[in-house]
C-alpha cells in the first residue's frame, strides 16, 4: 500500500443558499473521497454562514492558508467543490494559489477533481464560459466590432495611435493628430535611412539604440527590426487612414465592410481595408512613402530580403554593412560572398545589371586595412604614444589634452554612458532599488500566469541597477582619473586599429588559427583582465562601437578588363564621421593620396 498523502479538509456553507450541502454532509463526502484517493485527513477547517467571495470573514480559511505556510504538515486540501473553496476573482485566486503553490499544497475536490494552481486562471475563465457567460461574451464582441466598423467608416481611429501621432476627439470619432515633435523626427529619420541610405531595418534599429533613442514604449536600447518595419509599412505616416488591415478579433471581425464571424488572425487582402486618403497630416512625404513601399515590393518580387538582414547586428559578418557608398553613383553597396571572400558591390550596378552604373566592387579586408590605417593616423595626429606614456606615469593635467581628444573619447565610449552625472546616477540607483523591492513584494499579489513576466521585469531593473553601479565604481571623479581615462581611451583606440587588422587577416577563413594567441596577447594588454571579445575580432563590441560613429565610407576603384575578367582596384575613399562626435565638420580623409582623376 502506497504512503498516504497528508491533507486537511475544508468545508464552507454560505448563509443564503439553503439548498447547499450542510457542513457535516460535506465532511462525510470528503472523508470517503480522501480514503478512496489515498489522502490522510489530519485536520478540519470550516466556515459556516460565510459567502464565498467574502474572504476577510472566512477566518478558518485564512488560518488554513497560514498553516500551509508555517506548519507545513499537509500536502493537499480536500474540499467538496471549487465553489466551496472560494468564489474568487482571478486576482485573489492568484494570491492564494501562489501562496499554496509555494507551500507545495494542492487542492482536490470531490466534485470537480484536482485544481492545478499553475492553470487555475484558465479553469476559472473556462467555467465562467460554461456557465452561460459565453453567450454574453459573444454578444458583447459583436457589438464592439459593429461600433468599431461604424467609427472606421467615419474615419475614427480605433485602438492605439501609431508612434509619433496622438488621438483627439470623442470616443467614437477619434482623429489622428501630430504627436511629439521628437518622435516625428525619428519617423522621418527611419524613412530616410531606409529609402535614401539603403540601410537594413536591423541597421536602422541598431543605430537608434546606439543613439539611446527610446522606443514607442519608452525603453532605451530596445529597437528591433520588426518595430522599424511596422513604421515603414504603416500608411498613416503618409497621411492615409487605413483600418481593418489585420484580422485579430477572437469571435467577430469585419469582412466586406460588415460584421462577420472571425477567422484565423493574419493580414487581410487590401480590398478589405477601409481607406481614407489624405485624411490627416502626414509625417513623411508621399514620394518617400511610395519609394519605401517600392523597395519592399521589389524585394518581395526578387525573393530577396534586402531590408531584412538575416543577421543580428552583433553577428553580421559583413562588418561594413550599410556604411559603404559607390564612388561612381553614391548608391549603397551591399555585401556579397564571392569565392571565399566577403565583397561589397554597388547596388545600382547590381540591380540595373550594369546599365545605370558601371559599378564598384571591393573585397572587405582591403577596406578594413584602410580603415585601420585611418585609425592609426588619428592616433598619431593626437600624439597618442606620448600621451599614453605620460598618462601611465600619472603626469597628465586637463590642459595637456589636445583639442581633438574629447571627440576621440566619445568615439570609443559606450553609448549608454554619456557624460556621467554622479548625483543623478546615485538618485537613479536608489529609485531602482525601491522599484525592485516593491515589485518583489507585489509578486505574491498577481496572477501566477503573469509571474514569469513580472520576474523578467525585475531582472531587467536589477540589470540596469548593476550597470549603473558599475559605472559609478569606474568613475571616481577627480584628477587621478583623468590619467586613467586617457590611458584607457588611447589603449582602446590602439585596439580598434589592431582589431580591424585582425578581422582583415581572418577574413574569409572559417577559423583563425592564431586566435587564442591573439586573445592572450590582448588580455596582457588589458592588465590581465579578460577581453570583451567573443569568438572573433569581428564581434568585438569595441569595434562595432567605433564603426557606428562612421556615417559613411565612399570608395573609389579603378577597373581593368571587361566581362568576367573585370577587376576592381581600390584607389581611395573618404570617411565621414557622424557630426555628433564632437566636431560638427565633416572629416574627409583620403585612403591613399588623391582620388584618381582619370577614373571619374
Ligand atoms: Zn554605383
Amino acid at each position: 500500500m502506497p504512503a498516504l498523502i497528508p491533507a486537511v479538509g475544508y468545508a464552507r456553507r454560505s448563509s443564503k443558499a439553503q439548498d447547499e450541502a450542510s457542513i457535516p454532509e460535506q465532511k462525510r463526502a470528503c472523508e470517503d473521497f480522501a480514503r478512496e484517493q489515498g489522502y490522510l485527513l489530519v485536520r478540519w477547517y470550516s466556515d459556516d454562514a460565510v459567502s464565498g467571495d467574502n474572504t476577510d470573514k472566512r477566518v478558518e480559511f485564512l488560518r488554513m492558508i497560514k498553516d500551509a505556510q508555517t506548519r507545513g504538515d499537509f500536502r493537499a486540501i480536500v474540499c467538496w467543490d471549487h465553489a466551496r473553496f472560494g468564489r474568487f476573482d482571478s486576482l485573489e485566486q492568484g494570491f492564494f494559489g501562489y501562496q499554496l503553490r509555494q507551500a507545495n499544497v494542492h487542492l482536490v475536490t470531490v466534485k470537480d477533481g484536482a485544481l492545478d494552481w499553475t492553470k487555475s486562471v484558465d479553469r476559472i475563465i473556462g467555467s465562467v464560459k460554461q456557465e452561460g457567460k459565453h453567450e454574453q461574451l459573444l454578444d458583447h464582441s459583436r457589438n464592439v466590432v459593429r461600433g468599431q466598423l461604424g467609427a472606421m467608416q467615419n474615419g475614427g481611429w480605433v485602438g492605439c495611435p501609431p508612434y509619433a501621432y496622438r488621438l483627439e476627439g470623442t470616443r467614437k470619432n477619434r482623429r489622428l493628430v501630430l504627436g511629439d515633435p521628437g518622435h516625428r523626427l525619428i519617423v522621418q529619420r527611419i524613412y530616410k535611412e531606409f529609402a535614401d541610405d539603403g540601410r537594413s531595418m536591423n541597421a536602422i534599429a541598431t543605430r537608434l539604440n546606439h543613439d539611446a533613442v527610446p522606443t514607442a514604449r519608452g525603453r532605451v536600447g530596445k529597437w528591433r527590426y520588426d518595430e522599424i518595419k511596422v513604421i515603414l509599412t504603416n500608411p498613416a505616416y503618409a497621411g492615409d487612414f487605413t483600418a481593418g488591415r489585420w484580422e485579430h478579433g477572437k469571435y467577430y471581425t469585419i469582412k466586406g465592410r460588415a460584421v462577420a464571424k472571425a477567422e484565423r488572425p493574419g493580414k487581410k487582402p487590401e480590398s478589405e481595408w477601409i481607406i481614407h486618403r489624405d485624411h490627416h497630416e502626414p509625417i513623411v512625404s508621399r514620394e518617400i512613402w511610395e519609394r519605401t513601399q517600392g523597395i519592399f515590393a521589389n524585394q518581395k518580387a526578387a525573393g530577396r530580403r534586402v531590408g531584412h538582414s538575416p543577421y543580428s547586428p552583433e553577428e553580421n559578418p559583413y562588418l561594413l554593412s550599410g556604411l559603404l557608398r559607390c564612388g561612381r553613383c553614391s548608391c549603397p553597396m551591399h555585401g556579397l560572398r564571392q569565392s571565399k571572400y566577403r565583397h561589397y558591390k554597388c547596388s545600382l550596378n547590381h540591380d540595373s545589371r550594369g546599365k545605370e552604373c558601371s559599378g564598384t566592387q571591393v573585397r572587405e579586408d582591403r577596406v578594413l586595412l584602410q580603415v585601420a590605417d585611418f585609425v592609426d593616423r588619428e592616433f598619431l595626429a593626437l600624439g597618442g604614444e606620448q600621451l599614453a606614456f605620460r598618462a601611465e606615469l600619472k603626469e597628465l593635467k586637463p590642459e595637456d589634452l589636445p583639442e581633438g581628444f574629447a571627440r576621440l573619447k566619445s568615439l570609443l565610449s559606450p553609448p549608454e554612458q554619456p557624460a556621467i552625472d554622479r548625483k543623478q546616477i546615485v538618485g537613479r540607483v536608489r529609485e531602482l532599488s525601491v522599484q525592485i523591492e516593491k515589485a518583489r513584494k507585489q509578486l505574491v499579489l498577481i496572477d501566477p500566469e503573469f509571474i514569469p513576466d513580472a520576474q523578467a521585469t525585475i531582472r531587467e531593473l536589477e540589470q540596469e541597477r548593476d550597470r549603473l553601479e558599475n559605472a559609478l565604481r569606474k568613475t571616481g571623479g577627480g584628477e587621478s582619473d583623468l590619467n586613467e581615462q586617457t590611458f584607457q581611451a588611447l589603449q582602446a583606440l590602439y585596439w580598434v586599429s589592431y582589431l580591424f587588422r585582425c578581422v582583415a587577416q581572418e577574413h574569409g577563413r572559417e577559423q583563425p588559427e592564431d586566435w587564442t594567441e591573439l586573445l592572450e596577447e590582448m588580455r596582457e594588454l588589458n592588465g590581465g583582465r579578460p577581453v570583451a571579445v567573443l569568438t572573433g575580432a569581428a564581434r568585438s563590441p569595441l569595434l562595432r562601437r567605433y564603426l557606428r560613429h562612421i556615417a559613411g565610407i565612399t570608395l573609389h576603384t579603378r577597373t581593368e578588363g571587361s566581362g568576367k575578367r573585370r577587376r576592381h582596384q581600390l584607389q581611395g575613399g573618404e570617411i565621414t564621421l557622424h557630426p555628433d562626435v564632437g566636431a560638427t565638420k565633416e572629416l574627409n580623409r583620403h585612403f591613399r593620396g588623391q582620388r584618381p582623376a582619370a577614373d571619374r
